[in-house]
Order: structure tokens, then sequence, then C-alpha cells
């Protein structure tokens, strides 16, 4: 019998896996999109389904022809062109995925590469020796290629919160490699192309079920695990100084490694309410985020720092001696002194005063109330100054 017609059966038998597979997930998609449309990338995987099922019906279309032919036929080549229909689709798949996650980086230029790989055949129809062997050795490396690419990106992927669902998918996409490298190492060594036709097309469509079924419930666990960690964002951040509010900030030293020693600082800007008075409330506002914005400056990532009150902030820091705290300290309320905040033509200028108590960690609730006293008794010696309860200095 002739090779070809297998050849188009192997594609074919592929199409129609990949098109039940994208179904079943665009019918997830429609179901998550129908219940929040915030996801738009349902649409390119409706596309790319489409396409593809159209892709089947032309193949399978063909197939009849050739067997009417009784499989005489040369041109059998011509049967390959509906696949920039499947390029077009390929491409599809990962852009919905980039839109429906709203991932940065896209693998879309990835699987159009794979175009660029199979458009060639089109021109050299007549010459290539072994076009059987060509399409599928070009399919096979191309999606090889796009899966090393796929891992490296998820392994790169900085959201520790993602752990497992990255591990899985970088699984998976290792399995699938192997499976794809199999499939090659077995054409590459039977002498006839037909002798493992049968078994190479039985790994590639278990390799496109598995992958696309680990890869969904993958890429739907990461959609699930960004919702909450935005929604946790959300409740940790203060909108206004866009750093952490009272809850993030008692997260934040939940979190931190185990430590004894610790220093709290509590800064409260001093006589806040005249300059709410004397300039507005949209002023006010500015000069709480300007000042967010100088302790973020200077406690950099050693410390964990968020506004704990309407124009109260405070500041954690884990193994710090009283001397480097204190330091901080002064370092902030003299960039605040210096700091001036302009509105328009306004120029706004606000002290504030610090208190700041050191001791054991494990008794939080203890150091923050010795800080509280600091302040009031900085605000008592005259406010835009520093003071350290003693007692607790270590
Ligand atoms: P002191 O030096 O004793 O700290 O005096 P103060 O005026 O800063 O203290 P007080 O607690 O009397 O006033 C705090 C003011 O902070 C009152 C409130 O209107 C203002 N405030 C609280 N939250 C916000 C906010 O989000 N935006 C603005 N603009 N003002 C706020
Ligand atoms: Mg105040
Ligand atoms: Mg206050």
């Amino acid at each position: 019998m002739n090779p070809m017609p297998l050849v188009l059966l192997d594609l074919f038998t592929i199409v129609i896996f990949t098109a039940i597979g994208l179904s079943f997930l665009a019918v997830i998609m429609l179901c998550i999109w129908v219940g929040n449309r915030r996801y738009d990338g349902v649409g390119y995987w409706l596309t790319s389904t489409l396409l593809i099922l159209g892709y089947g019906f032309i193949m399978a279309e063909q197939l009849w022809l050739f067997k009417l032919d009784n499989y005489a036929s040369h041109s059998w080549l011509n049967a390959m062109r509906p696949n920039i229909l499947l390029c077009v689709a390929v491409c599809l798949i990962p852009h919905g995925f980039h839109r429906f996650l709203q991932i940065k980086q896209s693998l879309f230029w990835l699987y159009a590469a794979q175009c660029l790989f199979i458009v060639p055949l089109y021109f050299y129809e007549s010459t290539i020796e072994m076009p059987a062997f060509y399409t599928t050795f070009v399919l096979t490396v191309s999606v090889s290629i796009s899966l090393i690419f796929n891992s490296c990106y998820l392994l790169s992927y900085q959201a520790k919160q993602y752990g497992m669902t990255r591990l899985i998918c970088i699984l998976t996409c290792v399995l699938s490699l192997l499976l794809n490298v199999a499939r090659l190492a077995m054409l590459t060594q039977e002498d006839s192309f037909l002798n493992c036709i049968e078994i190479t097309t039985a790994i590639a469509c278990i390799n496109l079920l598995m992958t696309q079924c680990f890869l969904t419930f993958c890429y739907l666990m990461f959609c699930t695990q960004r919702n909450a960690f935005s929604l946790q964002h959300m409740s940790f951040i203060d909108p206004l100084a866009n750093i952490y509010n009272r809850r993030g900030y008692q997260h934040a030293i939940a979190a931190l490694s185990p430590h004894k020693e610790a220093a709290v600082m509590i800064l409260d800007i001093d006589h806040f309410k005249a300059i709410n008075d004397e300039y507005g409330h949209a002023a006010g506002d500015l000069v709480i985020k300007d000042i967010a914005m100088i302790i973020s400056n200077a406690c950099g990532s050693t410390c964990v720092y968020a506004r704990t009150g309407g124009e109260e902030f405070s500041i954690y820091s884990p193994l710090i001696s009283a001397k480097a705290m204190d330091n901080l300290a002064e370092q902030i309320r003299l960039s605040i002194m210096e700091h001036t905040s302009t509105k328009e033509t306004l120029e706004i200028k606000v002290t504030a005063s610090i208190g700041i108590a050191v001791g054991q960690s494990v008794n939080i609730f203890a150091l923050e109330e010795e800080a509280d006293k600091a302040l009031y008794q900085a605000k008592r010696e005259g406010r835009n100054c520093t003071v350290m309860q003693l007692s607790m200095a270590g």
C-alpha cells in the first residue's frame, strides 16, 4: 500500500484528538467565562477548536478521496495545504492561554514559528524525498522546541505561590518532551516509516491528550490560585499608601523566619489634622503617600512596614540592634523633615514623631505597646524627634 494515506491518517488522528481535547477545554473555559466575564481568552479557544475541527473534516474528505482513488494519487501533498489552518489554530491556543490567564509572556510566537517550519513543505513538495518523514519530523521537533520553552518559562516564573502547580506543569512538559523524543527516535531508527507509524501515532495521541489534560488542569489551578492571591493581596495592601495595612503587616511578620530579637518603630505625623484643615483632605492624602514612599525607600526589604492607622506607620525589623533601629528612625525622620510635598501651587512640609521598642520578638504586642508609649513621649517632648524605650533596649 502506498504509505502516504497512512501519513495522512497519522495527522488526521492527531487532529481529531487535538480537537476533542480543545472542545473539552473550550467547554470548561466557556463555563468559567459565563460565571466570570473577566476572562477574554475564551474566543481564541472556540476559534481554534472550530479551525481544528474544520481541518479534521478536510482531512477526512481527502482520505475518502484517496480511498476512492485506491491510493493511486501522487498529489497527496496537496492534502497538506490545509496545514496552514492547523498552524493558525495551534497559534491561537497559547494566545488563548495568554489572554485567559493574562500571563505576561505569551507562547504565541513560539507556535507561530511552527508555521515557518511547515510552510516550506509547500514549496518543496516535488523535491523532498521523504515527505512523510519530513512532515512528522518537523512537527515533532517544533512541538519539542515549544515544550522546552514552555518548561523554561514555567521554571523561571517567579510567583512562589504557584509552587505545586508549576511543578506539575514542568513534569508534564518534560514527560511530553520525552515522548516526543521517543517518537522521533523510533522514526529515525526504523528502516521503514511504515513499520512504526502505528506506534508513533499512538505515542503522539497519548502525548497530546496527556499534555492537554494536565496543562489545562494546571492552568486552571494557576487561575484559581492567582485570583485567591490577588484577593489576599488586596486585603493586605492599603490602597492610598500602597504599602501593607495592619492585616498585611501582621501576616508578613508571622511569615518571617524564626528570630529572637526584634525592634518595632511607630511613626506618627505631627499636627496632621492642621495639614488637613489648612490644605484640604486631598493634600493630606498626598502627604501620607509621600511618607509611605520615604519609609519604603529607607526600609528596603529588610523590614516589614505598614500604614497601621490614619497617619500612623509601623516598622518591624527582626534581628536588628537598638542602635541600627535608632539610625533608621533618624534617617526616616530627617528625610520626612527635608521632604516637600507639592500639590499644584501648594508646598507642604511636615514632621513626624517616632517611638521605638526593642526586645523579645515573641511578645510583639508588648513591643508595640512600648513603642506606642515611646511615641507619646516623643509627642510630649515637642514632636519631630525619636524616643527609644530604653527599658526594653537590648
Ligand atoms: P499629633 O501631632 O498629636 O499626632 O496631632 P495630629 O493632628 O496628627 O493627630 P490627630 O490624631 O488629632 O489627627 C489625625 C488626623 O489624621 C485626623 C484625621 O483627619 C487625619 N487622617 C486620618 N486618616 C486620614 C487620611 O486617610 N487622609 C487624610 N487626609 N487625613 C487623615
Ligand atoms: Mg499625628
Ligand atoms: Mg495619630
